[in-house]
């Protein structure tokens, strides 16, 4: 605490999946200081451009303060009266899965607890999915087959402690400031050396001693090149080997790798290997970049191949490091948040969870496979399958690949509501019914970072309006739907409690999400729970799992998968003649609700751009600053140019955060076809193809 003033609140910053700890104060005209929790073993006071501009978006403007129905305020009684109505008539008419939820790692486990034990034990239905499928659902699958569950192995305490940290798809130093930091401070202290693998020289190559341009989606053949070099110079560890199986299959599809898909020299490829082999403590930190692809979970099993062959798993400095885009995308991965999983880890598909499940909800009708991933339910709303459809706070109609097709099947949805903070998204103008949520910064309950770590949010100013809780939202249509009983909820804290006992029952199963030691948390002790890694049972807390060389599959052991580099589903021709690649910039969030807010975090890179080889930019005669028609065979784009050799030849790089409403002519989303991994259903949204020319 700082001495000055009101006590400090201490929450998580709501923006990416590092899971910073914050101070909070309100000054009591609506306005907050934050400062970094020093106390925070994710962030240790640290925090971003983003996170420190917090305190300049908790205004009230544009903010949905009173339910909506067909343009008329509404009184909650009567608005979630009419939702639960029309669910239900839906689902008495259609069945099922004629109806679906389509909510956002923004959501806190608490939230996401409530949504997805509605549609899957009550409405009987899986069609609730997440914006998470856009951010890591391949690294999801990818855990899956290689340990049997969705475990994150290591801990950020990793990254401090290892003497090579290897960055794939992912720009550290701008989507996970306060972890780039970390390992900055790591490289002074122990000399830790970089290298980063992307298409792009961003950020985050000003840290680094070895930049792999690879070409774009060609990960898992340096990956097999790799994973041929460990064997061939014996550096297949014996007695982790002896826990993994599947290694022979690994092995015979990565010495048929040729590594030529990758554009890279054999020197550069050589010398990757010779630095990863001379370096016992290695860190392979991935994201986006690998998880958004068609065959990103292949290429997060290459990488997962290269650390189980070797040992480098589950032990100080070592392993692989999947860090998530959201604040809660981990969180909405353990309460089975997506279509194809139920909560804690359990398996939609076996008989044996899905019957515990249901026995511990006293649910009258559990879902018995999976439901629509991200972008099929949208087709599904497209062509009439969804009915009703409930979007809890995410903006598809600017942010999901297609996103003209996507805005346009919410448009004719016979049935839509959406629950959000923000009065005015693209897809809030669409909906019949509008939910006013309570924000950040007024509602309590828990996320879960990168590395498994729990910390709370808690409410530090008052919901304006009519706001409420997105867990009390759901808890109200669950009612009025006939579940009282199960709905009856009446504290987030509450809700923790039940979700944490079921855990238990998840344990009992053997997997590896386990909190049942805080089933017991009365209200105060909720209130003052400090940041705790899972797992959390009467014997263990915390730490890194595999270091026993014991995985989840039946029999305990891991699997190595055989993986060949497949090209990105769209390809490259006269009509399109250049590879897209989506992302971030360093002070922007998603579809800028908030972080538009801001007018510090606005000044950084005020409009929307393209980027483009002066090499490609020269014979169209396309200058710095000219605006750019942008055209994919789904949609098109007015961008303002940016000549730069960041880029490779050939690529073109756009940011994904304007929107209808900001840039009418920059909705990126627009220009992402829909084409999607075959495992995960993560949509590919680094490597599609556009046609450019002077505007
Ligand atoms: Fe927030 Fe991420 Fe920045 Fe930390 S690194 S302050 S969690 S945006």
């Amino acid at each position: 605490m700082d001495g000055s003033g009101p006590p400090e609140t201490r929450s998580t910053c709501p923006y990416c999946g590092v899971g910073c700890g914050v101070l909070l104060r309100a000054d009591g005209r609506g306005g907050l200081s934050v400062r970094g929790d020093p106390d925070h073993p994710a962030n240790f006071g640290r925090l971003c451009s983003k996170g420190s501009a917090l305190g300049e978006t908790v205004g009230l403007d544009g903010r949905l303060l009173t339910p909506m129905i067909d343009g008329q305020t509404a009184g909650w009684n009567e608005a979630l009266g009419h939702v639960a109505d029309r669910f239900r008539e839906t689902i008495a008419t259609h069945g099922p899965d004629s109806v679906a939820f389509y909510v956002s790692g923004q959501l806190l486990t608490e939230d996401y607890y409530v949504a997805n034990k509605l549609m899957k034990g009550f409405i009987g239905s899986a069609n609730i999915d997440t914006n998470s499928r856009l951010c890591m659902a391949s690294t999801v699958a990818g855990h899956k087959r290689a340990f049997g569950t969705d475990t994150v192995p290591g801990t950020y305490e990793d990254i401090d402690e290892a003497d090579l940290v290897v960055l794939v798809g992912s720009n550290l130093a701008w989507c996970h400031p306060v972890l780039f930091q970390r390992l900055l401070a790591a490289r002074k202290a122990r000399g830790t050396k970089v290298v980063v693998i992307d298409p792009r020289r961003t950020a985050s190559c000003d840290a680094a001693d070895m930049h792999l341009a690879l070409r774009t989606g060609s990960d898992v053949a340096l990956f097999n090149r790799l994973l041929a070099a460990i064997r061939d110079c014996g550096a297949v560890d014996p007695e982790f080997a002896a826990y993994v199986d599947g290694a022979g299959e690994a092995f015979a599809a990565a010495r048929d790798e040729d590594g030529a898909a990758t554009g890279l020299s054999e020197a550069q490829i050589r010398a990757f290997c010779d630095l990863w082999l001379g370096t016992e403590r290695v860190v392979t930190v991935f994201s986006q970049g690998v998880n958004q692809s068609t065959s990103g979970t292949d290429k997060v099993n290459a990488i997962l191949n290269c650390h189980l062959a070797t040992g480098r798993i589950g032990r100080a400095g070592m392993g692989p490091l999947s860090v998530t885009g959201q604040p809660n995308a981990m969180g909405g991965r353990e309460v089975g948040g997506l279509a194809n999983m139920l909560a804690c880890h359990l398996d939609i598909g076996n008989v044996g969870h899905r019957a515990a499940v249901q026995e511990f909800w006293r649910a009258p009708t559990m879902a018995d496979r999976p439901g629509l991933k991200a972008v099929e339910m949208f087709r599904a709303v497209a062509d009439g399958r969804i009915k009703a459809l409930w979007v809890i706070h995410t903006n598809p109609a600017v942010s999901m690949p297609d996103a003209d097709a996507v805005r346009d099947a919410i448009a004719a949805c016979p049935f839509t509501v959406v629950s959000d903070v923000t009065a005015a998204t693209d897809t809030a103008r669409l909906a019949r019914v509008l939910l006013p949520a309570a924000a950040w910064a007024e509602k309590d309950g828990t996320v879960t970072n990168s590395d498994r770590t729990i910390s709370r949010q808690r409410a530090v100013l008052p919901a304006p309006g009519a706001a409420r809780p997105d867990w009390a939202i759901l808890a109200g249509v669950g009612r009025r739907m006939g579940w009282s009983a199960a709905f009856d909820h009446q504290s987030p804290a509450e809700i923790f409690r039940e979700y944490a006992a079921l855990s238990g029952v998840a344990g009992g199963f053997g997997r590896d999400f386990d909190i049942s030691a805080l089933a017991s948390l009365d209200a105060a002790a909720y209130d003052a729970l400090e940041p705790v890694r899972w797992p959390v049972t009467a014997r263990q807390r915390g730490g890194r799992f595999f270091a026993d060389g014991a995985f989840f599959h039946p029999g305990g052991k891991a699997r190595m998968l055989p993986v060949r580099w497949q090209p990105p589903a769209a390809r490259t021709g006269p009509r399109y003649p250049f590879r897209l690649n989506t992302g971030r910039i360093r002070d922007q969030w998603h579809t800028m609700t908030r972080t538009g807010l801001s007018p510090r975090l606005s000044s950084h890179l005020a409009e929307p751009f393209l980027d483009i080889h002066p090499a490609d930019a020269a014979p169209l005669n396309i200058a710095a600053s000219d605006l750019v028609l942008v055209e994919s065979p789904t949609g098109r784009c007015i961008l303002r140019a940016r000549i730069t050799d960041t880029v490779r030849p050939g690529e073109v790089f756009a940011p994904m955060h304007w929107t209808g409403e900001t840039a009418p002519s920059a909705r990126i989303g627009a220009l992402v076809a829909g084409a999607t991994d075959p495992v995960s259903g993560q949509p590919e949204s680094k490597a599609g193809v556009v046609s450019v020319r002077r505007f």
